[in-house]
């Protein structure tokens, strides 16, 4: 059951929040042997939580906003009182002393927290393969990878063990595991959802989203999700048009940037798109137009991130958090510690980092980033006086084989290719379903696409989502 379907059911008292609860526990435990979507499930706490959200209804509460809704969520947002460890040894035993703003709100909203999910240790992947516990599994094909770094929070919706979830997208992944296994995914702008409780990995470019099986789903999340909060500066009230919520149509004009139709895009993916595109062509002015600056946009990812991973990750030191290897002296402890807890990709990254930032190459690397970076989100900002969205594939490939890019540091970069440009520039995306591609072995994966817009402008990537949404019907 969607959201909607649920809170229509409760309603209608077809079911009971305590009812609803076990089947997604039930289902857990059969299934996530197979998938690994989740490191923990909270049993014991979500049915004490559906029994208390069962009374209020009874006692004549209608169902308003997340009221019973069984959420799944990634093990880098800080739950009190709950083991948080970014799928990292380091923090294997650590527990959160306080909610990330998000759950606080989620918790006001009435949502019951089904468990944490797996990930690429502290989101530095995209295929949940850098995990310390494990790889998820693909639902629609237990031999592919779900995407990453939210896999675990994607494979829990795709393979039905959670009405719905959250993740972290600082690159993609909220998106790329979405268009994985077949499931919506919004990123919203840099600044609409809280940072606080969220474990930093590159800090000007990470979001919290939600993952879902519908549109209309992830709005009713973000909604519940966004808005100020003192402990994250560069957190905003959204007074624009998101909040003003107009009646009238604002999408019109749709482009379509010819950097992202090029040669890497599998064909299958092309033709999905290019049938989505086809038929919106009927109401909707379609314009091509280019974003000349998007074949920097990795290489500008691929400094910057380090850059702040290698500043974000010196707090893991063995001292401060987490498991704590004991030396003959101060230095022995963090060697110790950082080596055992610390896992290939996390290194890979703090390495590069440090070598950016360091004092004889900080201008060749990280200044001239920052530059290459203005110019993607100008090239945004140009195309945005035109049109009103922007369409473009989430992923170049279908969800590949388990093993098949983990040992290829470039290639697995190199799937974020066009979702890693709109958290360059901050503005938002949605990743929904348009399709299905058979393979050789007949399983069927899903295709997924991208809606971008304007800075705080996500009620278009609703609108548009929804009217994409509907043809399925
Ligand atoms: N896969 C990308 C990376 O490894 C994006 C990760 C993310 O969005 N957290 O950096």
């Amino acid at each position: 059951m969607t959201i909607t379907e649920f809170h229509d059911a409760l309603k209608n008292k077809k079911t009971s929040v305590r009812e609803t609860v076990s089947v997604y526990l039930d289902k857990i435990k059969t299934e996530n042997k197979k998938l690994n979507a989740y490191l923990e499930v909270f049993e014991k706490e979500a049915v004490a939580q559906a029994e208390e959200i069962d009374i209020r209804i009874q006692s004549g509460e209608t169902p308003s906003g997340l009221m019973g809704v069984p959420i799944a969520v990634k093990d880098n947002i800080l739950i009190r009182g709950h083991i948080v460890s970014a799928a990292s040894k380091i923090l294997g035993n650590y527990v959160a002393s306080y909610d990330a703003f998000v759950i606080e709100r989620l918790k006001k909203a009435g949502a019951i927290f089904l468990g944490r999910t797996n990930m690429d240790e502290f989101a530095m992947g995209s295929s949940t393969e850098n995990s310390a516990y494990g790889p998820t599994k693909n639902p629609h094909d237990s031999g592919r990878v779900p995407g990453g770094s939210s896999g675990g929070s994607a494979a829990a919706v795709g393979g039905g063990i959670a009405m719905a979830s959250l993740g972290s997208d600082t690159g993609g992944s909220i998106r790329q595991p979405a268009a994985f296994c077949g499931v919506v995914g919004l990123k919203p702008t840099y600044g609409a959802v809280s940072r606080s409780g969220l474990m930093a990995m590159a800090s000007s470019l990470d979001q919290i989203g939600p993952i879902t099986q519908t549109v209309a789903d992830a709005e009713a999340i973000f909604n519940v999700i966004r808005g100020k909060d003192e402990m994250d500066a560069t957190s905003v009230e959204l007074g624009g048009p998101t909040a003003k919520r107009r009646t009238d149509r604002q999408v019109q004009k749709i482009g379509v940037p010819r950097e992202y139709f090029t040669d890497g895009l599998d064909q299958r993916i092309k033709k999905a798109i290019d049938g989505t595109i086809e038929k919106l062509g009927k109401n909707y002015e379609i314009v091509e137009l280019s974003l000349p600056h998007t074949k920097y946009a990795l290489a500008c990812y691929y400094i910057i991130v380090p850059a702040e991973v290698s500043s974000n990750m010196a707090r893991y030191d063995g001292i401060r958090y987490g498991v704590r290897k004991e030396g003959i002296n101060l230095l022995e402890v963090y060697k110790k510690s950082r080596g055992e807890g610390i896992g290939l990709e996390v290194r890979r990254r703090i390495l590069l980092g440090t070598y950016v930032l360091s004092h004889g190459y900080y201008d060749a690397y990280y200044t001239k980033a920052q530059k290459v970076r203005v110019q993607i989100k100008k090239d945004f900002k140009e195309a945005f006086k035109e049109v009103d969205v922007i369409l473009a594939p989430t992923t170049p490939t279908l969800p590949f084989k388990i093993g098949e890019k983990a040992k290829d540091p470039l290639s697995m970069y190199l799937s974020d290719i066009y979702t890693i440009p709109v958290n360059l520039a901050g503005i938002p995306a949605i990743s929904l379903p348009i399709g299905w591609a058979e393979e050789e072995d007949s399983v069927k994966l899903p295709i997924g696409m991208q809606i971008i817009a304007p800075h705080f402008e996500e009620n278009k990537l609703f609108e548009l989502g929804k009217i994409i949404e509907s043809w399925k019907q």
